[in-house]
């Protein structure tokens, strides 16, 4: 007998579909095999799939309440002159429903963990506490080059980790966010990663997003972004950069050999026409690729689905290669990989892992004629095809609804909150 039994479902096993009954004890997988099992809840999944959960590996959610707010310009310009200054006036009940409304979202298109870095994130950590998602926490850091303030922005960033790290049976996994090498001095994220490893926790950074950056980057240290990372000691097993857009071979190679972990976001790089980043190089080269969103102000939306298909199709054209980066590769990306990266024994449906499932509906009409499961989902997913969602062993999401909030409140307050940042 199992707390949660998933019965007759197509399972995404070692890269392929499988048919498999899975049995889930506390918030764990226990068994997936052919057996007949019995759970104290019960899922049939005939003619469905069965996915491990989804991980955005990169987000600043509570910007779902800029979703829409500054459309069609260039990253600086948009930071600048739109994001920043309405993010002061952001106070910290509003990240809590923004990020609620973020949290809403990635649970109905199959996202079970995710990964942030903004402010405010004691409000962060209380919306995933209420609503029973996994997350890894970081409060966004910035010294811009200014010795007291450096020590203030670790400060907070440090109390962060203390004070939430493991919390709700381990659901939050708290770790450090310096934002980027143009915000940060390179004394600083020296720091950073020295109390990171004295900690044992991870650390998450934009790299090398823009041209901008690395021409900024050279201009002031001489050398690339990565390069003056790696001169500093910071690219390490426990680090996590989001975007890689601009590498070239060499620095690829430092990625793979420091087993950095990339967090491709490609829907964010081409609305701010960042750039495609070179991923067939990096999962060639050994480097451990996970999928994310970025924040809802430059996607619009934290539906992982549209970076699964995205991900794929561009390194295809990228390259002139129709067969690079296949649909089974991609999907692995977007659970396993996203999990590793952070080290979080979940992402696969195996026994012994997190039990972070999603089952998703097989019957429906883009989902159909059904010659292969791995190409009907990378290539044909809207993403509202998810009907369950199990999280740390929890029903969270059972026929399409988040059974641990409540939608129309969780919109009625973004709605209400966003009045100041209309002009
Ligand atoms: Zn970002």
């Amino acid at each position: 007998m199992f707390d949660v039994a998933i019965k007759n479902g197509l399972c995404f096993i070692n890269g392929e579909f499988v048919q498999a009954n899975v049995g889930i004890r506390g918030n764990r997988i226990v068994y997936v095999g052919r057996d007949e099992i019995r759970g104290d809840i019960e899922i049939d999944t005939s003619s469905s799939f069965v996915l491990p959960g989804l991980f955005n590996a990169h987000t600043h959610l509570a910007m779902t309440l800029f979703r829409g707010f500054a459309e069609d310009m260039p990253l600086m310009d948009w930071l600048r002159k739109k994001i920043w200054r309405a993010e002061r006036k952001l106070t910290p009940k509003d990240v809590y429903w923004g990020s609620m409304l973020g949290i809403l979202e990635m649970l109905k298109t199959g996202t079970t963990g995710f990964s942030d870095l903004y402010i405010h994130m004691d409000e962060v950590a209380k919306a995933v506490g209420r609503t029973g998602i996994r997350a890894v926490l970081c409060y966004g850091m910035a010294d811009r080059g200014d010795v007291e303030r450096a020590e203030e922005e670790l400060r907070i960033g440090e109390k962060f980790i203390r004070e939430w790290d493991d919390a709700f049976e381990g659901r939050i996994k708290a770790i450090f966010g310096p934002h980027a090498p143009y915000t940060c001095t390179p004394e600083f994220l020296k720091l950073v990663k020295e109390k990171a490893d004295k900690i044992g926790c991870s650390v998450h950074i934009h790299v090398s997003e823009t041209q901008w950056e690395v021409e900024e980057i050279k201009k002031q240290y001489d050398q690339s972004p990565i390069r003056m990372l790696n001169d500093v000691g910071f690219l390490d097993w426990n680090v996590v950069i989001a975007h890689g857009v601009w590498l070239d071979d060499e620095e690829i190679a430092i990625l793979a050999e420091r087993k950095v972990s990339v967090v491709h976001c490609p829907v964010s790089n081409l609305k701010l026409a960042s750039g495609i980043a070179r991923v067939s190089d990096m999962v060639e080269a050994g480097v451990n690729v996970a999928l994310g969103t970025d924040g809802a102000a430059s996607n619009n939306t934290y539906n992982l689905f549209e970076e699964i298909k995205l991900t794929s199709l561009l390194q295809k054209v990228r390259t002139g290669r129709a067969d690079i980066i296949k649909a089974g590769e991609v999907l692995q990306m977007a659970t396993r990989n996203g999990y590793a990266a952070y080290r979080l024994n979940g992402g696969e449906i195996r026994e012994g892992m997190l039990a972070d499932v999603v089952v998703v509906d097989g019957r429906r009409h883009n989902f159909t004629p059904m010659y292969n499961a791995i190409n009907a989902i990378v290539y044909g997913s809207f993403g509202c095809e998810v009907r369950h969602v199990v999280v740390d062993g929890k029903l969270i999401v059972e026929d399409g609804e988040v059974l641990t909030m409540d939608e129309v409140k969780v919109i009625e307050k973004a709605e209400r909150i966003v009045e100041k940042f209309r002009e």
